[in-house]
């Protein structure tokens, strides 16, 4: 590594909201940017996207032609690759698509959809070239993000976060709003890393986060259809942010009685 790592911030679909993350770590940022080179962050100013980077951090999916080739660039490109966020760890809301007929879709919406160019799919990174690490997140936690800039620019590999939400408002004693309140809570299947957030602030947990080390959706179905969901609801709470994930997508379709695993 050089005696200044150069870190980039690569933007691919996505709603910015992870460099967000990055940008609010505020007196961290200028502190981390007096120990690394920032030489491509569109959002904060620096705009160099091929220079050779130490790490790069890959916000967005891959849902346009442009985005599988300049994928490839940024891999070739970058030392350490690490997706922030939901949509280039899985795929995010715009993998939706990947459920209908995107085609049919762009018809409805777009008045002239010849004018655009996209994938019938929004995928992960992952699912283009090597990823180093992960941060999952609705956005990602800017907490978590300074941990792993921190650990890799020490050489040390961050450790990935598998426990679910449960585990964390268990922790800081916050009332459980599945059991107090009866809300479709999706903590026991989410992997943690916002510190329980939603419960904290009295709402059920929307499952931003991606799902947990060993989940068990079909319980949390069960329970959640015990509340009174109906199964299609069931079906849309394991369909939303992360409908790309096999462990979620699959216990949607059997919530929806189409998959008898
Ligand atoms: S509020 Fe949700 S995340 Fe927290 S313990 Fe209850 S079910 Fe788990
Ligand atoms: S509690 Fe759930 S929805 Fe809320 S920030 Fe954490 S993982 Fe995301």
């Amino acid at each position: 590594m050089n005696a200044k790592p150069r870190i980039a911030v690569h933007k691919f679909s996505s709603c910015d909201g992870c460099q967000l993350a990055f940008l609010n770590l505020g007196e961290d940022l200028l502190a981390l940017a007096q120990r690394v080179e920032i030489v491509h962050f569109a959002e904060a100013g620096a705009v160099d996207p091929e220079a050779p980077v130490d790490i790069a951090f890959v916000e967005g999916s891959i849902s346009t032609p442009d985005e599988q080739t300049r994928i490839q660039a940024v891999r070739a490109n970058s030392r350490m690759l690490v997706t922030i966020g939901a949509c280039a760890t899985s795929g995010g809301l715009q993998a939706l698509r990947n459920h209908a007929d995107s085609a049919e879709w762009m018809a409805r919406v777009y008045a002239h959809a010849e004018y655009i160019e996209t994938l019938s799919t929004a995928t992960a990174i992952a699912d283009h070239v090597r990823v180093d690490f992960e941060l999952w997140g609705c956005p990602v936690s800017s907490a978590q993000m300074l941990a792993a800039v921190r650990a890799l620019l020490f050489g040390v590999t961050p450790v990935p976060e598998g426990d679910k939400v449960c585990l964390d408002c268990k922790r800081q004693h916050t009332v459980c709003v599945l059991v107090a309140r009866g809300e479709a809570c999706l903590g026991p299947v989410t992997r943690t890393g916002c510190g329980a957030l939603c419960p904290r602030f009295g709402r059920d947990c929307y499952g931003c986060y991606g799902p947990s080390d060993n989940p068990n959706p079909d319980a949390l179905g069960a329970r959640l259809r015990g509340l009174g969901l109906l199964p299609q609801a069931v079906a849309r709470r394991f369909r939303f942010i992360h409908s790309a994930q096999p462990a979620l997508a699959d216990a949607a379709r059997r919530a929806l009685g189409e998959d008898h695993d």
